[in-house]
C-alpha cells in the first residue's frame, strides 16, 4: 500500500514568519494519520519551517537543489546543504523551472542523484504543455521525461521516488484536468516504471496530480486507482486550505 503524500509548493511566497505563523495554524490538523504531509517552501523559510514542525508529522522540503554538492555555484543551494538543515523533499524540475531556468532533462537527473546522495527524498515533477496535449504528445511527453528522471538509478532508489504530473496548462489556471484524465496518465507513467524496473517497484512509487488542486477536487483525485496524492500551489498557501487538502486526501 501506498502512503498519500500531499506536498505545497509555496514558490515564491511567504517570509518566515508568515510560514511559521502557517504551521501554528495548521498544527495538528493537517496531521492525519496514513497521510504525508509536506510543505515545500522557499529556501530562506526552511531552518525555521524544520524548527516549527518539530513534535508534528509535517515534513519539509525545498522547491529546487543544485547538482552539486559545494563548488563555484553563486546564488545557488546544494542537497548537502539542505539535509544539514534537517530538510526531508525536494521538488526537481517543477515546470517553472524548467521554462524560466532552463532545466533540462539532463540537470532533473542529475538533481535526482544529488538529493539520493544527500538522503532527499525527490518530488519529480513531469508534464505536457498545451500545445503538446493538442498534439496528442502527453504520453510520449512524460515517457521522455520519467526515463530521463530515473536514468541511472538503483531499484531501491527508484521505489523511493515520488513522481508529480503536472500538466502545464493545468498549473496556476484554474483549469485541471479531469481526474479521469490523470489517472490514466499516471497509469501510464507507473508502466513506465515497470518497463525500467519491475512490478513491485512500480507499485511502491507514489504518483501525485498536480495542477489546480483545491479542496472541493481533492477526493476525487484520491478516488483514482493510480493517484496517490497532490502537489499543491495556490490552494496550499491558506492554512484552512492546506488543511481541507490534507483530509481531503
Ligand atoms: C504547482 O505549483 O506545482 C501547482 C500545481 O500549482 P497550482 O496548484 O497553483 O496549479
Amino acid at each position: 500500500m501506498r502512503t498519500p503524500i500531499i506536498a505545497g509548493n509555496w514558490k515564491m511566497f511567504k517570509t518566515v514568519p508568515e510560514a511559521t505563523d502557517f504551521i501554528q495554524s495548521v498544527k495538528g490538523k493537517a496531521e492525519v494519520e496514513g497521510v504525508e504531509s509536506v510543505i515545500c517552501a522557499p529556501f530562506t523559510n526552511l531552518p525555521a519551517l524544520v524548527e516549527a514542525v518539530k513534535g508534528t508529522s509535517i515534513k519539509i522540503g525545498a522547491q529546487n537543489l543544485h547538482f552539486a554538492e559545494d563548488g563555484a555555484y553563486t546564488g545557488e543551494i546544494s542537497g548537502r546543504m539542505l539535509k544539514d538543515l534537517g530538510v526531508d523533499y525536494v521538488i526537481i524540475g517543477h515546470s517553472e523551472r524548467r521554462q524560466y531556468f532552463a532545466e533540462t532533462d539532463e540537470t532533473v537527473n542529475k538533481k535526482v542523484h544529488a538529493a539520493f546522495r544527500n538522503d532527499l527524498i525527490p518530488i519529480v515533477c513531469v508534464g505536457e504543455k498545451l500545445e503538446e496535449r493538442e498534439a496528442g504528445q502527453t504520453k510520449e511527453v512524460c515517457k521522455v521525461q520519467t526515463e530521463a528522471a530515473f536514468a541511472g538509478l538503483a531499484k531501491d532508489q527508484a521505489a523511493q521516488v515520488v513522481v508529480a504530473y503536472e500538466p502545464i496548462w493545468a498549473i496556476g489556471t484554474g483549469k485541471s484536468s479531469t481526474a479521469q484524465d490523470a489517472n490514466e496518465v499516471i497509469a501510464y507513467i507507473r508502466t513506465l516504471i515497470t518497463e525500467l524496473y519491475d512490478e513491485s517497484t512500480a507499485n511502491a512509487v507514489r504518483i501525485q496530480y498536480g495542477g489546480s488542486v483545491k479542496p472541493e477536487n481533492v477526493t476525487e483525485y484520491m478516488g483514482q486507482s493510480d493517484i496517490d496524492g497532490a502537489l499543491v500551489g495556490g490552494a496550499s498557501l491558506q492554512p484552512d486550505s492546506y488543511i481541507a487538502l490534507v483530509e481531503g486526501a
